[in-house]
């Protein structure tokens, strides 16, 4: 997927003037954020779980040569084959060539965000081999002009029902339908046939589970059995290479996370385990199964200050609850990953050059870290994003200057009680009657869309001084 990280600013400001987009995105307060909050209260000890979490994803991530070797000879003692992609157009072509191996015409596929970060459905099509989305949401998706998700486990939370309708009577050709067991139905008749027909099954894979050589696939619609065990003779696994879990028991403690924290769910609709092509004597599954392990700048993390990052189990919970991505949803953000753990995971594997406004792109409130089920410092990861864009002398003059005055001030207490005690009296004369600052100067972002409460014309020493 191509990034457009750089076109943050302009994207979000669209974003924030689509009335039906503010509508559409409520859904993920009324639904996933008061879902969370009541299935955590499931668990007795919802604290102690994700320390066990952390735990057992670190304990994968600090030894990720030695687990992933230790999959790779338990996925191949099973019949699997284990391909290793350095970056993603490399993992795309590794696809390619094993569609091409075992004449594949059609592949039907299961969500899957590293498949985004690949493009693999336009390498595939680019090869004469027809791609079928399977997952509701990406095939709503796909038959929109293969438009872009815009969450990692909500694909169309930015649509509507009527955008949905409206849609499906025209790519369909049958009368509009509004009710929504109706239109899922109506899906269902149209994936039907291409599940019957498809010669290639590719999924994502949430884990890799190292000691079965397992791949495990969660779902709320079934699609991965049907793209996995039914006719596709050939089920191809896209994942990245941090997802490895040593352990079934870790799998487990972790799943008791996921999907409270992701859809409020206590468990998932279907958790597949996939281990190994068709035995003799088993009545279905592949007859061939290949892993593409995916890193494309993840290994770039690991021992680095930025390597808690790479335990996120993908719930999403963090854009759920931030109230940036609450307001802009997901396009804006211009590549695979939205919301504060896109924020920290786009700059670092496409560089941060070239996604500067993302890590600016948050409040600090910190509800993105109360909520993560693994604990991820995702403001502190920002902060060091923002560090390093300072460091790199990649932040605009403007600020870059203003910053260093403030360093020079804030370095010298006498001048700077003077500066702001000057600073916050023209502030409140600029309030006047009202006491609504209308346009900041240096700040409009800030008042573009709503008045600033003028001060009370005291600093913060002095009203602090006052109180005591
Ligand atoms: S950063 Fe945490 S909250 Fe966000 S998707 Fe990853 S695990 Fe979930």
């Amino acid at each position: 997927m191509q990034v457009q990280s750089m076109h943050f600013k302009a994207r979000s400001g669209q974003k924030l003037a689509d009335q039906r987009l503010q509508q559409n995105l409520k859904k993920l307060s009324s639904k996933f954020v008061s879902g969370r909050a009541s299935a955590i209260t499931e668990l007795d000890d919802f604290e102690g779980t994700r320390d066990a979490a952390i735990e057992r994803r670190m304990r994968a991530i600090e030894n990720l040569d030695v687990w992933l070797d230790t999959f790779e000879k338990e996925a191949t003692r099973r019949g699997a084959t284990v391909l290793y992609a350095e970056t993603a157009e490399d993992a795309s072509r590794l696809v390619v060539e094993i569609a091409k191996k075992h004449q594949v015409r059609k592949a039907i596929k299961s969500k899957s965000m590293v498949s985004e970060e690949m493009a693999l459905n336009k390498a595939l099509e680019a090869t004469g081999v027809q791609v079928v989305e399977t997952d509701l949401g990406e095939y709503i998706l796909q038959i929109n002009n293969n438009e872009a998700p815009s969450h990692i486990i909500a694909p169309v939370v930015h649509k509507d029902k009527e955008e949905i309708s409206d849609l499906f009577a025209r790519v369909h050709q049958r009368p509009r339908l509004t009710d929504i067991p109706e239109m899922t139905h109506e899906a269902r008749e149209m994936l039907r046939p291409q599940f019957l027909s498809a010669d290639m099954g590719i999924t994502g894979g949430n884990f890799i589970i190292a000691e079965t050589g397992s791949v495990a696939v969660v779902t709320n619609e079934g699609n991965e059995g049907m793209c996995t065990v039914m006719p596709p003779k050939v089920h191809v696994v896209v994942t990245g290479i941090e997802k490895v879990l040593p352990t079934l028991e870790d799998f487990a403690t972790v799943m008791r996370l996921l999907p409270r924290s992701a859809t409020g769910q206590s468990i998932s609709n279907y958790v597949s385990l996939l281990t190994g092509p068709k035995r003799p004597g088993d009545l279905d599954g592949p007859e061939a199964m290949y892993f593409v392990l995916v890193d494309a700048g993840r290994t770039s993390l690991v021992g680095s200050e930025f390597q808690d990052m790479l335990r996120c189990i993908r719930c999403g919970a963090c854009m759920n609850h931030c109230p940036v991505y609450q307001k802009i949803g997901g396009h804006s953000y211009g590549w695979v990953y939205p919301g504060p753990m896109g924020s920290v995971l786009t700059p670092s594997y496409v560089g941060v050059e070239n996604a500067l406004d993302l890590p600016q792109a948050s409040t600090l409130c910190g509800e993105c870290h109360v909520v993560c089920p693994v604990k991820i410092p995702l403001p502190d990861l920002l902060r060091k994003l923002r560090e390093k864009q300072v460091e790199k002398h990649l932040r605009p003059a403007s600020e870059r200057l203003g910053l260093a005055a403030w360093a020079f001030l804030a370095k010298r207490p006498t001048l700077y009680r003077l500066a702001t005690g000057m600073g916050v009296r023209i502030l409140r004369a600029m309030g006047g009657s009202r006491k609504l600052i209308a346009k900041l100067p240096f700040g409009g972002g800030w008042t573009d869309y709503r008045d600033m409460p003028a001060p009370t014309g005291k600093t913060f020493r002095e009203l602090y001084r006052q109180r005591k």
